[in-house]
C-alpha cells in the first residue's frame, strides 16, 4: 500500500514559513567582512550630523564613527519645533534617557500648531497631533462651531492652552502616555547635548574645516566614490563611507558629486527668515503658533526663557528692512536677531556612490510644518537598515533615492496647500500664492475633497488610493483635511451623525480640557513628578512605544 503522509499542524506549519527568506536573513553579509563599510565619516555637527552619529553608534556598534565640523561654519541654529515621533526616536531608537534630556536640554511641550491663518480677522484654527483619531469629529465641529478646532481631545486642550495633567478633587493625574506631544528644542542646547552623548558613546569628534574631497571611480560601481577628505591644514582623512550633513552648502553631495537640485520654488515662495526672541512673561503655550504675515508667516516657539520666533518671507516680495519693521510693529521688544537664507527643494539623489546625505544638505522645505528633524529621522533609519553596506548595495541605493525623494515631494504638495488657500490677507504675496502656487501633485485629491468631503472619511478602498498620492507618514489625509477645513476650503455637504451625538463627545473633551493644567502650572508640577515623564516611554501601550515600532 502506498505511503500515506500524516498531516497535522506541525507538518503544515513547515509550509507556512518562508524558509528562503530566513536563509537569506541568516546569511546577510557580515559586518566584519572587509568588503563592507567599517568606518564612517559624518561631515557636519548640526542636528543632522549628531543624530546620525548617535544612531550609527547605537544601532550598529561595530562601526567606527567620526564627526567632522568646524566652528568657522556655524550650525543653522534654527529647527526647534518637531513632531511626536522625535520623542520615540530619541528615547527608544537612540536610547537617550528622557529625564536627563529634560534636565539638560529643557525642551517644552508641543501639542500641535495653532494657525492664525485661512480667513480674515481674528480667526484661528488648531492642528493637533491627535488629528488622525478625529475623536470628537471634524464634520460636527465644522457644522456646530464653524471651525475645525473642536474635532479632537487635543484640539480642545490647545484651545484652552492646557495639558493632559488633570486636576480633580482626588488630586492630580497624568494622561501623558495617551496624548502624543513633541518637543520645542532650543537648538544650541540640543546640539550640545547630542554632541556630548555621542562622544561619551565613542564617536570621534574632529574640529577642522574640510577644504577638498578626492573623488574616484571604483571597479564594479558606475557611480563616483569619495576616496578621502583634505582638511584646510592639508591633512588627508580617509573612510569607507561618508555622510554629508554639511547643511545648505551640501559640500559632498552637490559640490563634489554634482547631484542636481530640483527646486520647489513654484510651490513654496518663501526663501528667507528673520529669527528673533521675544518675551512671553511666563505665559508659555503648549503649541507652536503660525501667524500669517504680509509676505509669509511667523512662527512662535515658546521656550522656558522666551518665545523663539521667526518671520519666513519671500525676498521677491519683501526686503529685509521691511521684514524687521513689520515684526517690530507687532513685537517691539525683540532680541537675538538674525537672518537665515534657505531654499526649498531637494537633490535628485541622497545617496551617490559611498556618500549619503542627511538634513539640509539633501533637501529642505520651508519650515511651516516643522518637518526638518522628522525627515532627518526618516533618512537615518533608512541608512541604518541599509547596513551592512557593500558592493551589492547599489540596488538599495536606487530604491532609497526614489522612495525618500518621493516622500519629500509629498511634503511639498502638503505645504503648498497651506499657501494656495490662505485668504487671510490681500497683500501682493498672498494674491500671488492664491493664483500661482503649484499644487499639481495633489490636484486629484483636491478634486475629490471638493466633490466628496474630507478625504480621511472616504470609504477605505478609496482612501488607500488617495493616500498613495497625497498622504505621507505623519501628515496623512487627516492632516490635509485639517488644513483644508481649517482654511474653510468648500466641499459638497455630506451626511453626518445627529448633532446630539457629536455634542455629547464634545462635552467630554471640553470637560477634560477644562480640568487640564495650564502649561506654566504643569511645568511646576512636573518638577515633583518626573515619573510621569518616564511613563511616556515605559508605558507599553503608550503612543511613544507605538511610534517606536514604526522607526
Ligand atoms: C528658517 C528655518 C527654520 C527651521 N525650522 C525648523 C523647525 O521648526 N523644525 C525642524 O524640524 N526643522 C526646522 N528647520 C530645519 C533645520 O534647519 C534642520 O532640521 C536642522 O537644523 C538640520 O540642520 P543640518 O544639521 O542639516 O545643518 P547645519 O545645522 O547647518 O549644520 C551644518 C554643519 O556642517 C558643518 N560644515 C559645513 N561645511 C563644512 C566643512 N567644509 N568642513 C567642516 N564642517 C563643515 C558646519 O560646521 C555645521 O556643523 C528650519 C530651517 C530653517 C532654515
Amino acid at each position: 500500500m502506498a505511503f500515506e503522509r500524516p498531516f497535522n499542524m506541525a507538518v503544515l506549519r513547515e509550509l507556512f514559513t518562508n524558509h528562503e527568506l530566513l536563509y537569506r536573513e541568516d546569511h546577510r553579509p557580515q559586518p566584519s567582512d572587509p568588503n563592507h563599510v567599517r568606518s564612517v565619516a559624518i561631515l557636519g555637527g548640526g542636528t543632522a550630523g549628531w543624530l546620525t552619529a548617535l544612531a550609527l553608534r547605537h544601532q550598529l556598534r561595530w562601526l567606527k564613527v567620526t564627526v567632522i565640523e568646524t566652528p568657522a561654519i556655524p550650525i543653522v541654529g534654527v529647527g526647534e519645533a518637531s513632531v511626536p515621533s522625535l520623542v520615540a526616536f530619541l528615547h527608544r531608537y537612540l536610547g537617550l534617557n528622557i529625564l536627563e534630556l529634560d534636565r539638560e536640554v529643557r525642551p517644552t511641550w508641543k501639542q500641535g500648531i495653532r494657525f492664525e491663518w485661512g480667513i480674515p480677522g481674528k480667526y484661528v484654527f488648531q492642528a493637533p497631533f491627535d488629528w488622525e483619531v478625529n475623536g470628537v469629529g471634524m464634520l460636527g465641529s465644522m457644522a456646530e462651531t464653524k471651525n475645525v478646532s473642536s474635532f479632537t481631545l487635543q484640539s480642545h486642550l490647545m484651545e484652552r492652552g492646557t495639558t493632559p495633567i488633570l486636576k480633580s478633587k482626588k488630586g492630580l493625574s497624568s494622561f501623558l502616555p495617551v496624548l502624543a506631544f513633541a518637543y520645542h528644542l532650543e537648538n544650541e542646547r540640543f546640539v550640545n547635548y547630542l554632541r556630548r552623548k555621542a562622544v561619551e558613546r565613542g564617536v570621534t569628534h574632529l574640529e577642522t574645516k574640510i577644504a577638498e574631497a578626492t573623488v574616484t571611480d571604483v571597479d564594479g560601481d558606475d557611480e563616483p566614490h569619495v576616496a578621502s577628505l583634505t582638511t584646510e591644514d592639508g591633512e588627508t582623512l580617509d573612510f569607507d563611507f561618508y555622510v554629508d550633513c554639511s547643511g545648505f552648502s551640501s559640500f559632498l553631495l552637490e559640490k563634489k558629486l554634482d547631484a542636481s537640485y530640483q527646486s520647489y520654488s513654484s510651490s513654496l515662495f518663501t526663501d528667507r527668515a528673520f529669527a528673533f526672541n521675544a518675551p512671553h512673561r511666563g505665559d508659555i503655550k503648549p503649541y507652536t503658533t503660525a501667524r500669517t504675515m504680509n509676505a509669509g508667516w511667523c512662527w512662535t516657539i515658546p521656550m522656558h526663557e522666551s518665545n523663539h520666533q521667526g518671520y519666513a518671507y519671500a525676498s521677491a516680495h519683501l526686503s529685509d528692512e521691511e521684514a524687521v519693521a513689520e515684526v517690530k510693529a507687532i513685537w517691539p521688544e525683540i532680541e537675538h536677531e538674525r537672518f537665515v537664507r534657505f531654499r526649498s527643494g531637494r537633490h535628485d539623489r541622497l545617496w551617490i556612490g559611498n556618500v549619503y546625505a542627511v538634513g539640509n544638505s539633501y533637501a529642505f522645505v520651508e519650515p511651516l510644518e516643522s518637518t526638518g528633524i522628522m525627515m532627518i529621522q526618516r533618512a537615518i533609519t533608512a541608512l541604518v537598515r541599509a547596513f551592512p553596506i557593500g558592493p551589492e548595495s547599489g540596488v538599495i541605493r536606487r530604491f532609497l533615492n526614489a522612495s525618500i525623494g518621493n516622500d519629500w515631494d509629498r511634503l511639498r504638495w502638503f505645504l503648498a496647500a497651506h499657501f494656495k488657500f490662505n485668504k487671510r490677507l490681500d497683500t501682493p504675496f498672498w494674491e500671488a500664492c492664491r493664483s500661482d502656487v503649484d499644487v499639481s501633485g495633489i490636484d486629484h485629491a483636491l478634486e475629490l475633497y471638493e466633490a466628496c468631503g474630507p478625504l480621511s472619511l472616504l470609504p477605505r478602498a478609496m482612501r488607500k488610493s488617495v493616500e498613495d498620492q497625497a498622504g505621507f507618514l505623519f501628515y496623512g489625509l487627516h492632516g490635509l483635511d485639517t488644513i483644508l477645513l481649517g482654511q474653510k476650503v468648500p466641499h459638497r455637504e455630506i451626511k453626518r451623525e445627529p448633532k446630539g451625538v457629536w455634542r455629547k463627545r464634545q462635552a467630554i473633551a471640553n470637560d477634560f480640557a477644562r480640568r487640564g493644567l495650564p502649561y506654566p502650572e504643569a511645568i511646576e508640577v512636573m518638577k515633583n513628578n518626573p515619573e510621569w515623564l518616564q511613563q511616556v516611554i515605559d508605558e507599553p501601550g503608550g503612543w511613544a512605544n507605538k511610534m517606536a515600532a514604526f522607526l
